[in-house]
C-alpha cells in the first residue's frame, strides 16, 4: 500500500470527518468556558488514539512518527487545543518507541500502563529555566532506595485535569550534580496543580502550573542520571525529536485550518467596488497565495524528518537544527495564516465567535515553546560560521 493511502485509511480509522466536525464545535464551547476537553478525550479514547505509539508486541498499532505526525495534523485543523494537549501524552509514549527502536528497551513499562488506561503529560517547563532539558531548578533529594524527593514548580502542564503519569526532571546537587529524569504518579503525595489558567489561548488544554514538595520518585521509575549541560543522550534526544516535531505538526495543522477559513471568506464576500467576489479581487488573491507558498514548506519538512526519525537516520549534530527548524516554521506559518484569513475574512473574523479569532489566539502559544528563535539562533549562525 502506498504512504498516502495509509495515512488516508489512518485518518479514517481514528480522525472520521464526523468526529472532527464534533471536535471542531466543541473547542468554540471549551474555548469560551475555559475548560478541559473532556468529550474529546473519551473519544480518542475509545477509539485507541492514546495507543498509537503502543508496539504491535505489545499489543497496540505501532504506528510511526510520520503517520502520528498526519493524525496530529489533521486533529489540530478541528481542535488545536485537544491535539497539543494530547501531544504530551503521544509524546511520551513514542519517545520509548524510538528508544526501542534505537536499541534501549529500559522504559517499555510505559506501554503496559498506557495499555491500563494511565495518561502521560511532560513536566519539564520551569520559571526561569532556559537550559530546559539541560537543566533544571527543581531540587531531587536522593533517598536511601535509590529513588528520589522532587520539589519545584513545573510550569504550563497541559493535561493537568487528567494525567496520572507525569515525566520530570531535577537536579541532584548531594555530589557531583546529575540531573534526574523519570516518571511521578499522581496520587503521590505533594503535588498542587495551580487554580490559576486564564489564558489567550489553548485554553482547553488546561497547562496548569504544578508545584511539588517532596514529591517521591520510585527507585524502578528513575529513566536516567545525566550530568547537567549539554551531554548527548538517547532519551534527551527523543524528547527533544518528539517534541519539536509533533509540536510542529500542531501548528502545521492550525495554519492548513486557517488558509482554507481565508479561501472560504474570499469566495463568499463580494466588493462593491470591484462588483465581483473578493475571490477575484488580484490583491487577495496574492495575499493568500502567498500565505500558502510559506505554509507549503512546512509539511514538507515535517514529513522529511518524521520519515528520517522513523528510519534511524543519523544526522548527528545536524539534527537538532532540523528539528528546531521545523517547529520553528510551523508556528510562524500557524500565526501569519491566521493574519492572513483574518485579512480575508475582514470584521467578521474579529468576532470573538468566529473559528479564526480562536485560531489566531492559539497560535500565538507558539511564540512560547522552546527553544524561542532567540534561544535557536546561535545554533544556526554557528552551523555556518564556526569550525567546531
Ligand atoms: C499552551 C502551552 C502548553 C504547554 N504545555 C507544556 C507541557 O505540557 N509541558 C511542559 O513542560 N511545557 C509546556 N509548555 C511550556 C512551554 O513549552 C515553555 O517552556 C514555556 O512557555 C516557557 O515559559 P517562560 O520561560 O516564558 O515562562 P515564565 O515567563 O517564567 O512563566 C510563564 C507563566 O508560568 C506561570 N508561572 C511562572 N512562575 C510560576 C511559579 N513560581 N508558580 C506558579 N506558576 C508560575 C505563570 O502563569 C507565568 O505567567 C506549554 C506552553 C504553552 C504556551
Amino acid at each position: 500500500m502506498d504512504r498516502e493511502t495509509r495515512h488516508a485509511q489512518l485518518a479514517e480509522t481514528y480522525l472520521p470527518d464526523d468526529l472532527l466536525e464534533r471536535f471542531r464545535q466543541r473547542a468554540a464551547v471549551y474555548d469560551r468556558e475555559n475548560r478541559f476537553f473532556d468529550d474529546d478525550l473519551a473519544e480518542l479514547r475509545e477509539r485507541g488514539y492514546l495507543r498509537l505509539f503502543v508496539p504491535p508486541s505489545h499489543g497496540g498499532p505501532g504506528l510511526s512518527l510520520n503517520e502520528v505526525s498526519r493524525l496530529q495534523r489533521r486533529l489540530a485543523t478541528a481542535a488545536p487545543a485537544t491535539a497539543l494537549a494530547v501531544n504530551m501524552h503521544l509524546m511520551c509514549t513514542g519517545v520509548v518507541a524510538a528508544m526501542v527502536a534505537r536499541g534501549d528497551r529500559s522504559l517499555e513499562y510505559v506501554f503496559d500502563e498506557v495499555n491500563a488506561g494511565e495518561i502521560f503529560a511532560f513536566g519539564v517547563s520551569e520559571p526561569g529555566n532556559d537550559w530546559v532539558l539541560q537543566g533544571s531548578n527543581t531540587v531531587a533529594v536522593p533517598q536511601d532506595d535509590g529513588g528520589y524527593l522532587l520539589s519545584g514548580v513545573k510550569i504550563f502542564t497541559s493535561l493537568s485535569p487528567v494525567w496520572t503519569r507525569l515525566i520530570v526532571h531535577g537536579l541532584d546537587s548531594t555530589g557531583e550534580p546529575q540531573l534526574v529524569y523519570g516518571f511521578i504518579e499522581r496520587d503521590a503525595a505533594g503535588i498542587t496543580v495551580s487554580d490559576r489558567w486564564d489564558v489567550l489561548g489553548m485554553r482547553a488544554s488546561q497547562s496548569r502550573a504544578t508545584i511539588l514538595t517532596d514529591v517521591r520518585m520510585r527507585p524502578d521509575r528513575v529513566a536516567r542520571r545525566i550530568a547537567p549541560g549539554r551531554v548527548p543522550d538517547l532519551l534527551t534526544f527523543a524528547i527533544t525529536s518528539l517534541f519539536q516535531l509533533l509540536i510542529g505538526s500542531v501548528y502545521s495543522g492550525i495554519a492548513e485550518r486557517a488558509l482554507e477559513l481565508g479561501a472560504a471568506a474570499l469566495t463568499t464576500r463580494r466588493s462593491a467596488k470591484a462588483d465581483a467576489r473578493y475571490a477575484e479581487v488580484p490583491e487577495f488573491r496574492a495575499r493568500l497565495a502567498d500565505a500558502l507558498m510559506d505554509y507549503m514548506a512546512v509539511p514538507a519538512q515535517l514529513d522529511l524528518y518524521t520519515r528520517e526519525f522513523d528510519e534511524l537516520v543519523d544526522h548527528g549534530a545536524g539534527w537538532p537544527l532540523r528539528l528546531v527548524s521545523a517547529r520553528l516554521n510551523a508556528s510562524t506559518a500557524a500565526r501569519r495564516a491566521c493574519e492572513t484569513a483574518l485579512m480575508c475574512a475582514s470584521g467578521a473574523g474579529f468576532d470573538n465567535t468566529h473559528e479564526l479569532s480562536r485560531l489566531f489566539r492559539d497560535a500565538t502559544a507558539g511564540l512560547f515553546h522552546p527553544p524561542s528563535a532567540d534561544a535557536a539562533r546561535p545554533m544556526y549562525a554557528a552551523a555556518l560560521l564556526d569550525d567546531d
